[in-house]
């Protein structure tokens, strides 16, 4: 047998086998609270993995055992949106409206265990987007304050930590590069979006032995996540960790 009628059979075969080999592959997550959990633990790996891909950068091999305990715990598909829960346990960044992105988990569990974070501790984050940042930093320290300058954002994220039931988290819609004078000093500080230069009322809201981490580098330049320190007697010590693009830290600076 011969013909276009053959020819057509198989290409129409062809076709039904690609589209099932693309559901398995993308389409298909297990959205149910055991299948969020599976899909957590493979999150986790990929970021063991990314982990001691950089170790030369990150001077280590592995992040701490409470930071990946609580990475292992914090519901990601809660904080994005319905679209993307499918997506929530990839090891990348996701869409979360209104131009900003909720980090990829790798770097979530990076910079949370560059600051070092102590069950006492109190802690500021610049950048709220959707609230899983502080909600992992919430899991780890005694009282999160965290701010953001889009209104919808804020508002959404608010709510969230309320139906979530996290009772240690401060949301505020606010212009973070001033900081939360009123609950100052921090034992760290987190900023996740990027500006030109550290500023200086976070800095001097961080607390002597304190840290602070954040992404450094103009809107179209390669930024750099820097940890900075300050020692017991006010001094600051800055160092690079390694490239990452964050989107830009905006407000009237
Ligand atoms: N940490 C977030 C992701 C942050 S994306 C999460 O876990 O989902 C960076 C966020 O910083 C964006 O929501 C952006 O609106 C916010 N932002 C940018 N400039 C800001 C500023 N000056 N003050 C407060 N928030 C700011």
């Amino acid at each position: 047998m011969t013909g276009t009628g053959q020819v057509k059979r198989y290409v129409e075969k062809g076709t039904i086998f690609v589209f099932s080999l693309l559901i398995c592959v993308y389409g298909y997550a297990d959205t149910t609270a055991d299948g969020y959990h599976r899909l957590r633990q493979g999150m986790i790996e990929e970021i063991e993995a990314d982990v001691r891909a950089t170790s030369l950068y990150i001077d280590k091999e592995a992040l701490d055992d409470r930071v990946m305990r609580i990475m292992g715990e914090v519901p990601r598909h809660e904080f994005v949106p319905d679209n993307a829960k499918p997506h929530a346990y990839e090891n990348r960044p996701l869409a979360i409206g209104h131009g900003q992105t909720i980090s990829q988990p790798y770097i979530v569990a990076l910079m949370t265990d560059l600051l070092h974070p102590k069950p006492d501790h109190r802690v500021l984050e610049v950048g709220t987007g959707s609230g899983y940042q502080a909600a992992v930093l919430a899991g780890l320290t005694e009282h999160v304050y965290t701010m953001e300058i889009i209104e919808e954002l804020a508002a959404e994220a608010a709510a969230r930590i309320k139906r979530l039931g996290y009772d240690n988290i401060d949301s505020r819609m606010a212009d973070g590069y001033y900081g939360w004078e009123s609950a100052a000093p921090f034992d760290s500080i987190i900023v996740t979006a990027a500006s030109d230069h550290v500023p200086p009322p976070l800095v001097k809201q961080l607390k002597p032995g304190g840290r602070m981490v954040m992404p450094v580098g103009g809107r179209f330049q390669v930024q750099q996540l820097m940890l900075i320190e300050k020692d017991q007697e006010g001094g600051i010590k800055t160092r690079q960790i390694l490239p990452v693009r964050f989107v830009p830290l905006t407000g009237g600076h």
